[in-house]
C-alpha cells in the first residue's frame, strides 16, 4: 500500500515552512526584538507564574488576557477579539472556515503563510503583483483581481512584509468599498509604524484587523489576534479550538501588556536604529535599501549575488534572510532584521566585506 496516496495531492506538492538553524549566529532573520527582560520584571513575571494552575485547561476565552489587550489596543468597544497560536494560527482559522471553493487574494510580494495556508487547505489563491520598486498596490489589478474573482478573504499586511512599506490608505479603503469578502488588515509590524486601521473598524462591516504580540518582544508566546465585526467573529470562533491559547501565555502576555513601558522603550530604539541602519545601506555601494516603516529592511544587490552574499554573512556570524529564491521582484533580494547597536554594526560590518569580496 502506498501510504503517501492517502494524502491530498496539493500536501504532497507543497514544501513545508523551513525555518533556518540560527544556532551560533547573531540573529537578524526573523523580526525578533533582540533584547531580553530587565531583571526585576523577570522576577516579577516568575512570581506571577506560580499563579498558573498547570493542572487545569486554561480560561478557554481567555477573558483577562483580552481585557488587556483591548485596553493595550485601544479596541472600539464594538468589535469583538479573537485570540490565536500567532497570528499564523488565525490565518489558519479565517480559511478553515471558508468553503473549498474560496478564493483567497493578497498582494505580493507578501507574507509567504497567506499562501502556504491557502494551498495546504486546497483553496484557491491569487497574488497580485506590487508595483515594482515602490512595492505600492497596483490598484487597477487589483480592484480587476476583485472584480473577476470574488475573494472572500483578502490579506493586506499593514506595513507589507517583506517590502516594509506601508500601502496608501485611501487604495485600501477603496478594497474595502469594492471588496465582496473580508479584507484582514495584517498589522504585525503596528509597534513600529505610526498607522493603523483599528479606528477605521466601526466603518467597515468586512475589516477584520490582526495582531500580534510577536515583534513587540514575545515571539515565544505564540500569541496573535483578530478584532472586528462580532457576527463574523462568532463564526470564526466555532473554528477556533477551545484551549489554544495555553495558560502561560495568558499569564505572561497580560503581566507584559501590563509593564509594556520596557517593551515600548526597546521597540523605540528598534525605530531610531532603524533609520541608523537605512542610511548606511543606502551609502553603500552595489545595493538599493527600501526604507521601512517595520522592524526590517528589504534590500537588493545590484551587482553581486544574493547568494554569494548571504553565504558570506553567514561565514561571519551573521544570519539574515534571503529572499532571492521568491524570484520576481524579490529576485537578488535580502532582508536584515533590525537588532541591538552592537549587532546592527556587525551585519553593516560583514556586509561591506561580502561586497568588497575581502574574505
Ligand atoms: N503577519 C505578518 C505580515 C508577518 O510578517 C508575520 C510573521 N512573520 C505574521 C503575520 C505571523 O506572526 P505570528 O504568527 O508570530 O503572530
Amino acid at each position: 500500500m502506498n501510504t503517501l496516496s492517502l494524502f491530498r495531492p496539493e500536501i504532497l506538492a507543497m514544501s513545508a515552512y523551513h525555518v533556518a538553524d540560527a544556532s551560533n549566529f547573531i540573529k537578524l532573520d526573523a523580526m525578533e526584538n533582540p533584547y531580553g527582560w530587565p531583571e526585576d520584571i523577570q522576577q516579577d513575571w516568575l512570581e506571577h507564574l506560580k499563579n498558573c494552575p498547570m493542572n487545569r485547561y486554561p480560561d478557554p476565552e481567555a477573558k483577562d488576557l483580552c481585557k488587556a489587550l483591548r485596553q493595550s489596543n485601544a479596541l472600539p468597544e464594538q468589535s469583538s477579539l479573537m485570540l490565536g497560536n500567532g497570528s499564523d494560527e488565525i490565518i489558519q482559522i479565517l480559511m478553515m472556515a471558508l468553503p473549498n471553493s474560496a478564493t483567497v487574494l493578497a498582494p505580493e510580494p507578501g507574507f509567504v503563510m497567506y499562501k502556504q495556508v491557502a494551498q495546504s487547505l486546497g483553496l484557491r489563491y491569487q497574488g497580485v503583483p506590487l508595483l515594482a520598486n515602490s512595492f505600492d498596490l497596483d490598484m487597477p489589478a487589483m480592484l480587476e483581481a476583485i472584480r473577476t474573482l470574488q475573494p472572500s478573504l483578502i490579506f493586506l499586511a499593514y506595513p507589507n512584509n517583506p517590502t516594509g512599506n506601508l500601502f496608501d490608505t485611501q487604495a485600501i479603503k477603496d478594497i474595502l468599498a469594492t471588496s465582496p469578502g473580508l479584507v484582514v488588515v495584517d498589522e504585525a509590524y503596528s509597534p513600529f509604524a505610526d498607522a493603523s486601521f483599528i479606528d477605521e473598524l466601526p466603518n467597515y462591516q468586512n475589516l477584520l484587523v490582526m495582531r500580534t504580540v510577536s515583534k513587540l518582544g514575545l515571539a515565544g508566546l505564540r500569541l496573535g489576534y483578530l478584532t472586528g465585526n462580532p457576527s463574523i467573529l462568532e463564526q470564526l470562533n466555532k473554528v477556533r479550538l477551545p484551549y489554544n491559547i495555553n495558560c502561560l501565555t495568558q499569564i505572561t502576555a497580560s503581566f507584559a501588556l501590563q509593564n509594556q513601558h520596557f517593551l515600548l522603550a526597546q521597540t523605540e530604539t528598534i525605530c531610531q536604529q532603524r533609520s541608523l541602519v537605512l542610511t548606511a545601506l543606502q551609502a553603500l555601494p552595489g545595493i538599493t535599501a527600501y526604507s521601512s516603516a517595520a522592524n526590517f529592511i528589504l534590500f537588493k544587490l545590484l551587482i553581486k549575488s544574493a547568494d554569494d552574499v548571504f553565504a558570506s554573512l553567514k561565514k561571519q556570524g551573521i544570519l539574515i534572510k534571503n529572499l532571492s529564491h521568491q524570484g520576481g521582484m524579490l529576485s537578488n533580494s535580502l532582508r536584515v532584521t533590525i537588532g541591538k547597536p552592537e549587532e546592527n554594526q556587525a551585519f553593516l560590518k560583514a556586509l561591506t566585506i561580502a561586497l568588497t569580496d575581502q574574505l
